[in-house]
């Protein structure tokens, strides 16, 4: 059998863009998707990701984001976060960060789609359908990897309780490139601008609730659905209709340890997960993809693909972006899941105070803005 330098496992997102980027550094890849059906429903997936300015300076680098249809991919000017005491809200605007956007979502379905059609004209790369004895194996099997364990990896995963419900509405105002997050204590609901189905009035929602409260919202009709979404917005963001079927998944927090070993490398959900509040998980696989690229091709010539020093380098880049957004999601999860009154006080003063100061508002718009990825060697 033909080997490759590099096989990649795992063809959602991460695993496409990383078979790209590791094909435009140079190297010959074979990428292996899933033989089972998957357990996201990828098909119909109604998600739209937030990406921020690395994750479409990457895919732009693959020349993956020219390619995603317009309506498919929708600027975010304004983000309006509010706390839960009524009058209380924390607002980012592109125009005072002076830059064209503070982040983009994407159409998730189209997203895949995108990649899975670049990676059909990349000539270094080839669907296998079974292993092949490669320098590097790239494990990209999302959370649920059944690999990873094979290769004496360990993901320690902390389950949230929580659901969340993704589905795309259609409003009758238009969305004006508005992000709206409402920290509802314990739910926290965001409705994303994207122009699909309606260009101008399409959301994307996603609503993270504790499970039993989840699964009776799921069992409402689409009209019961609808009354209890504007309740929670109050109307703000217009008369909402759903615009397609309502998914939910389960949220959890969790990091895989090692995250490489002789020969392979963990990336992405398979390596580290985060709840959706912040938007995060795929950036941090997107950061991921960049890293290993450049590292590999930066790599002294004599040194193999698979040496675990070239790994750990990988893996120390990569810790410190993980960890935090990890710890940050997670705290601010459990601030806004405290009930006590001293809390409550805490987090709505906090989020006033940081709305005051242009300084530290600045700070955090520029991390969720995302620095530029370095894509040497793309
Ligand atoms: C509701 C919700 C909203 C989100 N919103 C955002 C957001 O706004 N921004 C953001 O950055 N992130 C967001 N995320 C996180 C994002 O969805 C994930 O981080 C991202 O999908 C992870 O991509 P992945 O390719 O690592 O894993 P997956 O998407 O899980 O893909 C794994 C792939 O591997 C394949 N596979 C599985 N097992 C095998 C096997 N044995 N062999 C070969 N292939 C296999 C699967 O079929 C699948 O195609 C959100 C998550 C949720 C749940």
């Amino acid at each position: 059998m033909q080997g490759c330098d590099i096989l990649v496992r795992g063809d959602g997102a991460v695993g496409a863009a990383a078979a790209l980027a590791l094909s435009r550094a140079g190297f010959e890849v074979a990428l292996l998707g899933a033989t089972m059906p998957p357990t996201a429903p990828v098909a119909d997936d109604v998600r739209a990701y937030a990406l921020n300015g690395a994750s479409v300076q990457l895919l732009r680098a693959l020349k993956v984001w020219d390619a995603i249809p317009h309506e498919a991919r929708t600027p975010v000017h304004d983000m309006r976060i509010e706390g839960d005491v009524p009058g209380v809200h924390l607002d980012f605007s592109a125009w005072s960060e002076a830059v064209p956007q503070l982040a983009w979502i994407v159409d998730a379905a189209a997203l895949e789609r995108t990649l899975r059609e670049a990676l059909r004209f990349a000539p270094h790369v080839r669907r296998v359908d079974a292993e092949l004895p490669c320098a590097l194996t790239v494990l990209a099997e999302g959370k649920g990897s059944a690999t990873r364990a094979r290769l004496g990896a360990r993901m320690a995963s902390q389950p949230y309780g929580q659901r969340a419900i993704a589905a795309r509405l259609a409003s009758d105002c238009p969305h004006a490139g508005l992000a709206r997050q409402w920290f509802r204590a314990p739910d926290v609901l965001a409705l994303l601008p994207i122009d699909q189905p309606v260009p101008g009035q399409g959301l994307a929602l996603v609503w993270s609730l504790p499970e039993a409260r989840a699964r009776e919202l799921l069992a409402l009709d689409g009209a019961a659905f609808e009354a209890e979404l504007m309740a929670a917005t109050g109307g703000v963001a217009g008369q909402l209709k759903l615009a397609s079927a309502r998914a939910a998944w389960p949220l959890s927090i969790g990091y895989a340890e090692p995250v490489f070993g002789p020969g392979w490398v963990l990336l992405g959900d398979a390596a580290h997960v985060v709840h959706p509040l912040a938007g995060q998980g795929l950036n941090l696989g997107f950061g991921d993809v960049a890293s290993l690229a450049e590292v590999l091709a930066a790599r002294e010539p004599w040194r193999a693909l698979g040496d675990q020093r070239l790994l750990a380098r990988h893996a120390r880049r990569r810790e410190a972006p993980v960890r935090t957004m990890g710890l940050l999601t997670d705290a601010l999860l459990q601030l806004f899941a405290a009930p006590q009154p001293l809390a409550k006080e805490l987090r709505n003063r906090g989020l006033d105070l940081v709305n005051r100061l242009p300084p530290l508002k600045h700070l955090l718009a520029r991390q969720a803005i995302g620095r530029d990825a370095s894509l040497h060697g793309l």
